[in-house]
């Protein structure tokens, strides 16, 4: 037997709709590219994607088109996500720190229709355009007065808003239907699409709000450091406006000094976003001798918050919750809001505890599988790779078959490449990482793709990637190599060969000359001997 309830389908449109009316007041803050600090309403913020997808629709855009950006977190960026969405189109959100070659892939794959550029990333695609499909059209997301002096044939943001309706009737459609695209790097090859739906991205956002803001004073202002081209900022422009709290959008002003500012001029209660922006905060929070006022939460993910780190904000009365999770994921998978009885001992057990990954938010289903395929018990000691299972998680990867079959098991779990332990209270611990990747200031490098390309140097015999700690970027890519005869050419010229292919940020630190690779049982060389053999080994950049 049925139940007998109305069938309305989860649609993004709607979480705008109610914020403007239900929380009206609440506010989107922007530093933008054009220096100002903008400030803008809900209600204002439902006018003006409304605005928006009328002009999206005057320009053509239909149901399933993709309309790229490439922006900074700021309140254009938010009206894009709606506008967009809204209309049935899918938004795009394409990250700058991307090589000139993923950037032109990525927009190649996703068959972008229309290009919506903050003024900072112009020279970016102006360096590509030659090479850039025909038929991609550019929006520039500024006003007349600040439209820059360009050679490619542009649309101006506001131009675009200026004549149409406030007000749009958003259309219904099957919950399924994509509404977002994000790219994310892959172990080798090219980057693979998650490839969000209507569905997703409102549960997601509901379970986040159920957690993450649930226990915020009223109307909050919370900070997404994480940027919008990163996993949506982890869900908060569609979490934000569900809760009635307000964000405030850094746009480009990321350093240390500039965050503070930000924060304690509109009391930001929490802040999120990846290890290495906390770094120079907390630098910022040192030089000043207090941390920004109303400051409350901070949460941290993306990479492990070090356990120096969580203490030290700790100490200082804000409360760290450590996150883990992944594109693919929507991206939050566990979350570390703690339960009275951790909170009941003393500092140092608790800070054990946020230095793991917290539990597993409801929606998200974790299992781990031994190195013999077998599910391990959650008793904090089995390890094992990491599966998770939901309906805010990808079933496979946007036009690529190959990548999606790779990506799931045979009960239909996703293998997150992480391996973990789940303990008896289901606190989770990622203990290291099975995929070949660096993180680098919460961005990927593929290191076997660094080692092919390290390899295709005649001096080379044999390399391997590794990724060795850093304070500020928590990982830095060190290329181990094995000599092809006498030559071992010098970090530079190694860098000479290896640029173009790769952004610069993601070349190696260091290459270290050994006489011959550890290999497994299998004959792979083993990363984990390798590791080992460096432990002790320092950057030159930190010697
Ligand atoms: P991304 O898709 O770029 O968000 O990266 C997801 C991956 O980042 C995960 O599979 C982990 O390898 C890593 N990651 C994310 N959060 C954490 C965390 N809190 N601790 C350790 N690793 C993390």
């Amino acid at each position: 037997m049925l139940g007998m309830m109305m069938q309305r389908p989860l649609l993004i449109s709607d979480i705008l709709t109610y914020a403007a009316e239900a929380h009206g007041r609440s506010e989107i803050i922007s530093v933008r590219c054009e220096g100002d600090l903008h400030r803008q309403s809900y209600r204002e913020t439902a006018a003006r994607a409304a605005q928006l997808a009328h002009a999206l629709k005057a320009e053509g855009v239909d149901m399933g088109d993709r309309i790229a950006t490439l922006a900074w977190n700021g309140h254009r960026h938010v009206e894009l996500y709606y506008a967009v969405s809204g209309i049935g189109a899918v938004i795009h959100t394409i990250n700058p720190r991307l090589s000139p070659e993923q950037l032109l892939y990525i927009i190649g794959h996703a068959e972008d229709k229309l290009l919506f550029v903050d003024l900072t990333f112009v020279p970016l695609i102006e360096a590509v355009k030659d090479h850039l499909p025909e038929g991609l059209r550019f929006v520039i997301m500024t006003d007349r007065a600040h439209m820059p002096d360009t050679s490619l044939d542009v649309l101006c943001y506001e131009e675009m808003l200026e004549a149409q309706p406030k007000q749009i009737d958003w259309p219904e459609f099957d919950e399924n239907t994509a509404a977002g695209l994000c790219y994310t790097s892959g172990t080798t090859g090219h980057p693979k699409g998650a490839l969000y739906s209507h569905r997703s991205t409102v549960l997601h956002a509901l379970y986040v709000s159920l957690i993450m803001g649930a226990g915020y004073p009223p109307e909050s202002k919370i900070l997404p450091v994480v940027p919008q081209f990163h996993v949506n900022a982890w869900g908060l422009p569609y979490a934000a406006p569900l809760m009635g709290h307000s964000l405030v959008m850094p746009g480009p002003a990321l350093d240390g000094p500039s965050l503070f500012k930000l924060m304690d001029s509109e009391k930001v209660f929490s802040a999120w976003g990846v290890p290495t922006v906390w770094q120079g905060l907390s630098a910022e929070i040192k030089a000043q001798g207090r941390i920004p006022e109303g400051f409350s939460e901070l949460v941290v993910g993306g990479s492990a918050a070090p356990r120096a780190m969580i203490e030290a904000f700790e100490k200082q009365g804000v409360d760290v919750q450590h996150a883990w999770g992944m594109t693919e994921m929507s991206p939050i998978g566990t979350h570390g809001k703690m339960p009275q009885w951790v909170k009941d001992e003393d500092f140092k057990t608790q800070v054990d505890r946020k230095s793991q990954q917290g539990r597993r938010m409801f929606g998200v289903d974790l299992k781990i599988v031994g190195e013999d395929g077998t599910r391990q018990p959650h008793d904090g000691e089995a390890a094992g790779e990491l599966f998770v299972r939901g309906n805010a998680i990808v079933s496979g990867y946007f036009n690529n078959e190959e990548a999606s079959r790779a990506a799931m098991d045979a009960e239909g779990w996703f293998g997150t490449g992480d391996i973990a332990t789940i303990d008896e209270h289901g606190f989770l611990n990622i203990q290291d990482r099975a995929k070949d990747l660096v993180k680098s200031g919460g961005e990927w490098i593929s290191s076997i793709d660094l080692e092919n390309l390290a390899m295709a140097h005649p001096a080379i015999a044999t390399a391997a990637v590794i990724a060795m700690p850093h304070p500020k970027w928590d990982e830095r890519p060190v290329l181990v190599a094995v000599a092809e005869g006498e030559e071992t050419p010098s970090l530079e010229e190694l860098h000479a060969h290896m640029e173009g292919e790769f952004a610069k940020w993601q070349l190696p630190d260091d290459v270290i000359w050994v006489e011959e690779m550890p290999l497994t049982a299998t004959g792979k060389i083993s990363k984990l001997t390798l590791r080992k053999t460096f432990e002790d080994y320092v950057l030159p950049e930190l010697r």
